[in-house]
């Protein structure tokens, strides 16, 4: 592979074109193995970012895939409807109890969708609101106006402002998913909302895991009391299960361990089990005929390729093994070895915190990671985690076999044992 052109022109993600990190070339995958061109084999602990549940190189996956694409990989959605479209949006709604689905390309774009809906809804009601509720330490994508609801301090908006709406922040839960919830938890949550509430179109947050923006498990009942309190002012919640959706945190969606559900609900990433890109944002019945009865008369949202025909099938594929529950057992299992193997770590000093929830598993360290140090010393090791500042985190394929698991947070141990942290 031509690695030198790679480094000198393509750009990866959040990474300079002046002092790019190092890439590793993969040449195919299986299973929850990455196979390197340089002969490695390496334990995947990050499912492709949340995506690939199932395993790589899945054979029924496969399968549809390519039969798909002999009868046609697009079309467009304009005026033309098609199989795997319909078999998706009743996959999908009956997974999630919503009314209506748009396909959309990816979760970023299916958070404008959301975000765009719930504009238009108040539009058709007459009713000029413009600003959303969301939390501290969120993420919700790297377009505008998910950026603009995710963490002011750790995404990079202090560079994009002036170019971004500014939203209302609540400070994040406090309470972690395990310990005893404490009242208070929900004041500035409550606070905000008394004071904007006539200015505010939603609350849009990330249900029990706040990912991106520092992996933090929350508690169940600060989902509840903010359902209470959207339908106490009568404003809509989304709920952002891109990350959390299909079975990561244990149950089938995030928003399922509060018991509660939202006005519109996005979903992505594990969608099509890591195939390609494709989201969707749900909603109920009144969102979508209130978006529809006003003025506009439509929703005005309609990517080239939406509903494109080959993710939908792959999707459809992926549900299916979803429906069947084996994620069940297997999320169960990895949480379980979590605990096991993560546990012990938080003896170490430079581990400011170790938790897990579902098929994830987080530590956190005291210093910032040296991200060149540590990549490498996991490939030595034969695994792919890759950190973010002081997050060593895996969200590995459900899978996952036990064994495979324990290699992964070895690894991660010796990562801390060796303090590849940056100095200072
Ligand atoms: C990854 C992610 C997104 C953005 O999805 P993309 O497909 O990368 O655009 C949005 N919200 C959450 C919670 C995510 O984890």
């Amino acid at each position: 592979m031509d690695l030198q052109f790679d480094r000198e022109h393509l750009w990866h993600p959040y990474t300079s074109t002046l002092n790019p990190l190092p890439c590793f070339p993969v040449t195919h995958a299986e299973g929850n193995r990455l196979y390197l061109e340089t002969g490695e084999t390496l334990i995947d602990g990050t499912a492709s970012w949340w995506s690939a549940i199932h395993g790589y190189n899945h054979p029924v996956l496969n399968d549809v895939a390519k039969a798909q694409i002999d009868k046609m990989s697009h079309v467009m959605f304009g005026g033309i409807t098609h199989a795997p479209a319909v078999e998706l949006g009743k996959k999908l709604l009956s997974m999630s109890g919503f009314d209506h689905v748009f396909l959309a390309d990816s979760g970023s774009v299916s958070v404008e969708v959301a975000l765009k809906m719930a504009l238009q809804y108040w539009h058709s009601r007459g009713q000029k609101r413009a600003k959303f509720l969301t939390l501290r330490h969120g993420y919700h994508g790297d377009t505008f106006a998910a950026m603009s609801v995710t963490d002011p301090d750790t995404s990079m908006h202090s560079l994009y402002k002036g170019f971004l709406p500014e939203h209302v922040f609540a400070e994040s839960p406090e309470t972690q998913f395990w310990d005893q919830w404490n009242p208070e938890d929900i004041n500035s949550f409550k606070s905000q909302l008394a004071q904007h509430h006539q200015d505010i179109a939603a609350v849009i947050l990330e249900p029990i895991v706040q990912g991106t923006g520092g992996m933090r498990i929350y508690h169940p009942e600060y989902l509840r009391q903010v359902r209470l309190l959207c339908d106490e002012y009568g404003i809509l919640l989304i709920l952002d299960e891109i990350a959390t959706g299909f079975g990561r945190t244990g149950k089938l969606f995030g928003c399922d361990h509060a018991g509660i559900k939202a006005d519109i609900m996005c979903v992505g990433k594990s969608l099509t089990g890591g195939y390609m890109t494709l989201s969707a944002t749900m909603t109920t019945k009144h969102v979508a005929d209130t978006v529809c009865g006003g003025e506009a008369g439509c929703f005005m949202h309609g990517p080239t390729f939406m509903g494109n025909p080959l993710a939908c099938a792959v999707a459809n594929a992926s549900l299916g093994m979803v429906q069947e529950g084996h994620w069940q057992q297997d999320v169960a299992r990895i949480e379980a070895k979590f605990a096991e193997c993560l546990a012990p770590l938080a003896k170490y000093d430079l581990v400011a915190d170790v938790r897990w929830l579902g098929a994830i598993g987080v530590v956190e360290l005291t210093h910032p990671v040296d991200m060149v140090k540590i990549q490498q010393h996991f490939v030595d090791l034969g695994v792919w985690i890759r950190p973010f500042g002081k997050l060593v985190y895996m969200m590995p394929p459900y899978i996952t076999p036990d064994s495979d698991i324990e290699k992964l947070c070895i690894a991660i141990q010796s990562a801390v044992e060796n303090a590849l942290v940056q100095k200072g």
